[in-house]
């Protein structure tokens, strides 16, 4: 396993050239597979990354407990049979220093630092329409231009900031869980605070709590979490698993979630079940640990009636282990379907509130009403606090992209167009844009499919795309208004078939204020929406306007 590097200075590499083929956005899964295939063409490209290393994601959420619920030999490249044999996981769920790690041996391995340039964050994008190219800057003052743009900016990637007064008066420490600092933060003998109770404050309150003198969560919504069931990695199992690789890529490009490793996605109804044999089912689901409670019974995330059975499941589970009773049924999520909003994966979480140095505090029924110089105001109760961590989560979908000043044909600005909500075709381009390509963007299946595996799929569909520009002598495509119109439509209306608008969550915008209220992944599943990008690039691009 090879140590992380940090990164090179801005500027680094560079030298005076100012002319590109690609310019990429963003130095995570996404950016550093789509420099490795832009390197295979003999294209020239750059990379710009914010943070003084590559890793995206798993760069910035350095918080205690931070690791990914997705199997580690599913959560990682496949382009590479070599790589994905050479590389050792040391645990089921890898935590994320060795994701980080792993992501910097791809790096290397493949020598793509070269071509990386850290410490910069692009700050505008602006289509020239006499020269067909963007023009990039960056705050260190660079200008460049490249014919192709690829934003490979993430989906959770821009943090949501502090959304309560008086963070400048607080005398003790604030951090987000999206911004942790590098080095080890010491919580013995701390009074902690935690707002927000998704997957960042699930993973990290365990542990916290070991440490601090107190911890107060604020919960404003309580959240479904399934016990992840991580371990140091089974030789046997690896062994199975990387003889079977290539097999199980293929299957896993061929689901809908991307993550079929130990359980298969289940294909029947759950009314064509029995009670007992629904119950089987999600014992085995709950004893997998994971996410695999996504593929139990094709109906789950259209039925609220199923739904509530797996839900009530879920619940009884939680009063399970929670001693005090009222505590249990304030963590019990009530009101909104199971899965609606993200599920979670923990070690120990709802325990945690069983520890005499723990209290939960319902911020639904009185709200936080800003940050004082000693700790948290809640209605009329100062909570004093040493440490206040805002496990507040993201800007997700289109956050990291509306926070570049990015314009198109006209001089029309994506905050522009997106103003009621972000449109695409497949999510990967934006009518007006014309070769700004977006990696697993709003309207297509993002984060409800393995992520490496979506990035993956969506640099390999834009490396076709712009080989078959260059090799059809076209200079330009664009999504056409009419393909884009039809797309939305359908993301909207498969949505709309589902129970996720009955969530309040991030996957509609809900949790940024002001934010419109639209379904932002494709909820269409992975197979049928690679089939429609498939078809497009067959029919010379349908839906495209090549030019
Ligand atoms: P999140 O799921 O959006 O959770 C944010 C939490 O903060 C929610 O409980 C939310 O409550 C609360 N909150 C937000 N704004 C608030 C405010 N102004 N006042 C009080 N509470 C507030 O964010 P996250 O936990 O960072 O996770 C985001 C996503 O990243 C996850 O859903 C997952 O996809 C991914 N992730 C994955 C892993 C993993 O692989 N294990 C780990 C971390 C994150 P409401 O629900 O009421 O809005």
């Amino acid at each position: 396993m090879s140590t992380a590097k940090q990164g090179a200075p801005a500027g680094n590499g560079a030298g005076a050239r100012t002319e590109y083929d690609v310019v990429v956005i963003g130095a995570g899964f996404a950016g550093i597979y789509m420099l490795h295939r832009l390197r295979g063409m003999g294209l020239s490209a750059r990379l710009y990354e914010a943070g003084d290393g590559a890793g995206g994601t798993w760069y910035w959420n350095r918080y205690p407990g931070a690791a990914c619920d997705i199997e580690s030999l599913e959560y990682s490249y496949s382009f590479s049979e070599e790589l994905q044999q050479e590389w050792k996981w040391s645990t089921r769920f890898a935590r994320q220093p060795e994701i980080l790690a792993y992501i910097n041996h791809v790096v290397d391995r493949f020598e793509l630092r070269r071509d990386m340039q850290f410490n910069t964050r692009v700050t505008a994008a602006v289509f020239d329409e006499a020269a067909q190219r963007w023009r990039v800057s960056t705050d260190q003052g660079e200008r460049i231009s490249a014919q192709f743009c690829v934003m490979a900016t993430g989906c959770l990637s821009a943090p949501k900031p502090i959304e309560y007064p008086g963070a400048q008066d607080f005398g003790g420490r604030i951090f987000h869980t999206a911004h942790w600092p590098k080095e080890p933060v010491d919580f013995s003998g701390q009074r902690v605070g935690v707002v927000g109770t998704g997957s960042s404050a699930i993973q990290c309150i365990p542990l916290i709590a070991e440490q601090a003198a107190h911890l107060h969560v604020f919960q404003r919504t309580p959240n479904f979490s399934v016990p992840a069931g991580n371990r140091p990695m089974d030789p046997d199992y690896e062994r199975s698993v990387k003889a079977r690789y290539a097999a199980l890529r293929h299957k896993e490009f061929h689901s809908d979630a991307g993550i079929v490793a130990m359980l298969d996605p289940q294909t029947q109804s759950a009314l064509q079940a029995t009670p007992e044999e629904r119950q089987r089912e999600y014992e085995t689901r709950w004893q997998a640990g994971g996410l695999y409670f996504y593929g139990s019974y094709v109906d789950l995330l259209v039925n609220r009636e199923v739904n509530e059975e797996l839900a009530e499941f879920a619940r009884r589970k939680i009063r399970q282990k929670v001693r005090d009773p009222q505590v249990a049924e304030l963590l019990c999520p009530k009101g909104y379907p199971f899965g609606a909003k993200r599920i979670c994966a923990d070690t120990g979480y709802f325990e945690t509130f069983n520890r005499d140095n723990v209290s939960l505090v319902d911020i639904r029924k009185t709200p936080i009403r800003g940050l004082t110089r000693k700790g948290l105001q809640v209605g009329d109760t100062e909570y004093p606090l040493d440490c206040v961590i805002f496990a507040t989560g993201f800007d997700a979908m289109t956050g990291a992209l509306l926070n570049i000043d990015i314009r198109g044909r006209g001089g029309r600005t994506l905050r522009q167009k997106w103003a009621e909500g972000p449109r695409t075709y497949l999510g990967l381009m934006t009518e007006g844009f014309p070769n700004l390509f977006i990696t697993t963007g709003p309207g297509s299946p993002s984060v409800l499919f393995n992520m490496v595996l979506g990035n993956e799929y969506h640099v390999n569909w834009i490396t076709d795309c712009i080989a078959y520009l260059r090799s059809h002598g076209r200079g330009a495509i664009d999504a056409t208004a009419g393909a884009e119109q039809d797309w939305c439509a359908h993301v909207n209306a498969v949505g709309e078939q589902t129970l996720f608008p009955q969530a309040n969550s991030w996957y509609l915008g809900d949790n940024v204020p002001g934010k419109p209220r639209v379904i932002l992944p494709y909820l269409g599943g992975f197979r049928a929406y690679s089939q429609k990008c498939e078809e497009s690039a067959a029919r010379d691009y349908e839906g495209f306007a090549l030019s």
